[in-house]
């Protein structure tokens, strides 16, 4: 039989207070027949609440009033919904964990101690949920989606074990087949010695693309406060165009990049699978939204805009004057590779190889540390790095108009510019 499945993700934004989670539970009612998987994250800015909690409780610092500013944030939302006793029990359930959890000592692994704690945003913001829906008359299935997805030990950036999932996934699958409405926590998973992992921040939209992947969705909506996948940073520009269709390979291009209004992850399941990506309006949710699916034919419609700020450009040159060739670049790409550098945008000339990376002052000393004996380096910070997909002369030019131009690289789809 074909699937109907349909999957569902809202971030933090849209429960982030009373009014945006009636708006959700507006939403899901028109999708009751289901069947349907929701996946939701963490109230608003709680995700960073815990991460505070945990370092202070790592550091063995006092963290009470932060603690309770999140009970505080959680049961306001409560009391504006009206929410009984009853609609509540789930939730209470999950804030006695979490505060049986801390009670304990830190296991002296930051890390794994901070996975331990964090998932607790979306445990209990879908418990929470999970219980106003049934208020409402919506019926619907809290399940621990770490019983459903396994990663591996890598804490705070695990990866999924998709075959060990995949097993998980026949003890879950007849209640996600049978119930109309399956509600389940985005951004968490678990390993094998039964801790819980997360995906890496932001990391909910890629969990509905798990789910999707998993239980063969025919479409996976993310519901955002934009009305759709837009050509820019509406933060960065005034004008943006929203991109009506585009390809899961400009979608991936995008995020690479550094488009942010999908993980980058998340893109490829569905595309394995040809899966369609809407991204849709939470407060328009009758507009039509943006398509990303494997039809190409919308990619060149729209140009795409991506700004990258605080950026430093770092040039190497060997100190020998040698010129750059595989033995220079293999010994630099290990030092990055080994220090967890992330590269945005290379160059090499004769004798000289200039890479383009996030800010982040204490890996940059690493860096220079590491390579100061055989090499001269030169740096420039507080640049932008620009990206403009589906470019023209005339876009170029009024972007660079004010700023001076320190690196460039076009190809046919994509120009590149360092600029200050
Ligand atoms: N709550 C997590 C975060 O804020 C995951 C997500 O929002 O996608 O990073
Ligand atoms: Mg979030």
């Amino acid at each position: 039989m074909a699937s109907s499945l349909q999957v569902f993700k809202f971030g933090g934004a849209s429960v982030k207070d009373a009014a945006a989670v009636r708006n959700v539970a507006h939403i899901i009612r028109h999708y009751q027949t289901g069947p349907l998987i929701v996946v939701i994250s963490a109230m608003g800015k709680t995700t960073n609440a815990l991460e505070v909690i945990h370092d202070l409780r790592f550091k063995g610092a006092d963290y009470a009033s932060e603690l309770a500013e999140i009970h505080h944030f959680h049961t306001s939302i409560a009391t504006a919904l009206a929410m009984d006793s009853a609609a509540l029990a789930l939730f209470e359930q999950q804030w006695n964990t979490l505060e049986e959890l801390l009670r304990q000592a830190p296991t002296g692994h930051y890390d794994r101690d901070y996975d331990q704690i964090v998932c607790y945003g979306e445990l209990l913001s879908t418990a929470m949920v999970h219980g106003f829906l049934k208020q409402e008359g919506i019926h619907n299935t809290w399940i621990d989606v770490r019983k459903l997805i396994q990663t591996d030990d890598r804490y705070r950036d695990a990866r999924v074990e998709w075959d060990a999932s995949l097993k998980r996934k026949s003890e879950l699958a007849s209640i996600v087949q049978e119930q109309s409405i399956a509600l389940v926590q985005g951004f968490i998973g678990q390993n094998s010695a039964g801790y819980t992992t997360t995906l890496g921040r932001e990391g909910s939209d890629f969990t509905a693309a798990i789910m999707a992947f998993m239980f063969d969705a025919v479409a996976v909506t993310i519901w955002k406060d934009v009305p759709g996948m837009l050509n820019a940073d509406p933060k960065w520009f005034k004008d943006t165009v929203k991109l009506d269709s585009i390809s899961f390979r400009e979608a991936i291009e995008l995020s690479y990049y550094g488009a942010s209004v999908i993980h980058p992850k998340t893109i490829k399941p569905l595309q394995n699978k040809g899966i369609p990506l809407y991204i849709k309006s939470f407060i328009h949710p009758e507009e039509s939204g943006s398509i990303i699916q494997e039809n190409t034919a919308g990619d060149h419609l729209v140009p795409s805009y991506i700004f990258k700020g605080d950026q430093d450009l770092i040039s190497f040159m060997p100190k020998d004057f040698s010129f750059i060739v595989e033995d220079n670049l293999r010994d630099i790409f290990e030092t990055l590779s080994t220090l967890g550098i992330r590269v945005n945008l290379m160059e090499n000339s004769a004798v000289s190889f200039s890479i383009c990376i996030d800010k982040n002052d204490y890996k940059r000393g690493l860096l220079f540390e590491a390579m100061r004996e055989r090499y001269a380096i030169r740096y420039n910070e507080g640049l932008t790095l620009i990206t403009v997909r589906h470019w023209n002369e005339h876009i170029l030019h009024e972007l660079t108009a004010q700023r001076e131009i320190l690196l460039e690289q076009k190809s046919r789809q994509t120009a590149r510019m360092v600029v200050r």
